[in-house]
């Protein structure tokens, strides 16, 4: 059923230039659509009209029931590499591309529900998402988005009214996201897999179109294609270490092209610092732990690189794989320069010494085994600038190693010749006070499940702006208490 709706004004080159590579769709119905959530300031930056969609009509069209006028819903076609090994054919099994809407600035963005129902790429599921699992996503999008670390986000959450079956009954929810796009490794894998290149080149000139238009007219372009996603990877997975951000499964459908975060499955952020730090119930060999993600995201850029080869060099493959082989051997590098940089803000260094690599290591060496929370970490480093070691030194087991540590630090701050003062504020505008500890999440997903959504507003009020300390809000400061035991996720659900 199409109904007019005139706050949409959709563009829908996916669905225009790609066709066969998506299959047109409609939601299923839904029997009580109702908003949740909706994301005002978002639907403002996109020149939405705010009073008519969070309303009964909105709610029909983001839980996929209706269709706004200018839509064009389809699901998108995809494979990928899920925990090491090769799925031909995965897809939208649970959601839909409404189309693409363009904001204030002109940037092109996906409008995508996830949880619209069944799909000819469902497989065996059945198409449905959860109340709390979507308001995870939205809550992590948000917080991730106001980190300054680059993220799909959430438009609204609405319930359908329906019960899903999922470890008992659960309130069945739909999740309007929006995502500069949903291009992702595994859309490139899906055509080469089947040998498509003219597809697998179509859709390179798309996506080159869309996020890398400088290298349209480049002589090498697919090559520097690999390259500049590899570079927004390198940044992206460097700014999730410094956050202390777990995705927790970054099979090659859930990497962009466009190098933002994407799917908020069995993501979480570390409390203590563990290079080992897994949190999703089913990665058991650790292959997405918090340490692992570099080696992770170099290895699926190497899947990407493999669906370009036939674009880089048609006539000669030896000669194909040498260039890329080049491009991504030099992930390692770049990533270790977004990590570096980081970290010296994060540590309050203003200018580069080529020592600064092992300084920062030591650091991390000092934090192994001692069970320190790795965001009041650097939230105290600003205070030990200041020369308050002590409340720094107390998050260790044992200090010895660390005031070794920061007493090297010292010495290296006092040959940058910055105001002590300066450098604090500039260090606590890096380093969040407010990140989504894994026990303030749950209790606002229980507490959103049984019908209260107070403690997640509240949650998420506090996570729109991480990095200033506000007096009465100490409880999200801390790490869990001691009772509340590993904290594991799901995902899929
Ligand atoms: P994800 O783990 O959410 O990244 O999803 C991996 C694949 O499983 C994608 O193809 C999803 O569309 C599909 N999928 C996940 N959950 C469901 C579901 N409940 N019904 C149908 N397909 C699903
Ligand atoms: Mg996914």
């Amino acid at each position: 059923m199409t109904k007019h709706d005139p706050t949409f004004n959709f563009d829908n080159t996916y669905a225009r230039e790609l066709e066969g590579f998506y299959v047109q769709w409609q939601g299923a119905p839904a029997p009580a659509p109702k908003i949740v959530l909706f994301n005002s300031a978002l639907a403002d930056d996109l020149g939405l009209e705010s009073n008519a969609l969070n309303s009964p009509d909105g709610a029909a069209i983001f839980a996929g029931s209706v269709t706004p006028t200018g839509a064009n819903p389809l699901a998108q076609a995809y494979a990928g590499h899920q925990f090491g090994g090769f799925s031909e054919q995965l897809g939208d099994g649970r959601a839909l591309l409404l189309g693409e809407l363009l904001d204030k600035k002109g940037a092109r963005f996906d409008l995508h529900l996830k949880g619209s129902g069944r799909t000819p790429f469902s497989r065996g599921g059945d198409g449905k998402a959860v109340l709390g699992p979507v308001l995870r996503e939205y809550l992590m999008g948000e917080a991730m988005h106001a980190l300054g670390v680059p993220t799909t986000r959430a438009l609204a959450a609405v319930t359908t009214g329906e019960e899903v079956a999922r470890d008992g009954l659960k309130p069945g929810a739909v999740l309007a996201r929006i995502a500069s796009s949903h291009l992702r490794v595994g859309t490139f894998q899906f055509f080469a897999a089947r040998e498509e290149w003219d597809k697998v080149r179509k859709l390179a000139d798309y996506a080159i179109e869309r996020h890398y238009p400088e290298l349209a007219s480049a002589d090498d372009k697919y090559l520097g294609f690999l390259s500049a996603v590899l570079e927004r990877q390198a940044s992206l997975v460097a700014k999730w270490l410094h956050a202390g951000f777990v995705h927790g499964v970054m099979n090659t459908d859930n990497m962009t092209i466009s190098g933002e975060t994407i799917d908020y499955g069995p993501c979480a952020f570390v409390d203590t610092y563990e290079p080992k730090a897994v949190f999703s119930s089913i990665d058991r060999d650790g292959r997405y732990a918090f340490g692992n993600q570099p080696v992770i995201a170099q290895w699926n850029l190497t899947r990407f690189a493999e669906t370009l080869l036939p674009l880089i060099d048609a006539d000669d493959s030896e000669n194909a794989i040498r260039l890329a082989t080049n491009v991504i051997n030099s992930f390692v590098a770049r990533y270790t320069e977004f990590w570096i940089a980081g970290m010296r803000a994060k540590c309050g260094l203003a200018s580069s010494e080529a020592e600064d690599v092992a300084l920062i290591n030591d650091m991390f060496t000092a934090m192994e085994g001692q069970k320190v929370d790795y965001t009041l970490f650097f939230r105290r480093l600003a205070d030990a600038s200041l020369g308050q070691d002590d409340t720094l030194v107390s998050l260790f087991e044992n200090g010895e190693k660390i005031r070794a540590w920061l007493k090297q630090w010292h010495d290296r701050l006092l040959r940058d010749s910055l105001d002590p003062s300066e450098r604090a504020k500039a260090m606590n505008s890096v380093n969040p006070i407010y990140v989504p500890r894994n026990h303030r999440v749950e209790e606002a997903l229980v507490a959103a499940e049984a019908g209260d959504m107070a403690p997640f507003a509240q949650l998420l009020e506090v996570l729109a702006d991480p990095f200033t300390k506000c007096d009465g809000l100490e409880d999200y400061e801390g790490p869990a208490p001691d009772g509340f035991g590993p904290y594991k996720t799901f995902c899929g659900t």
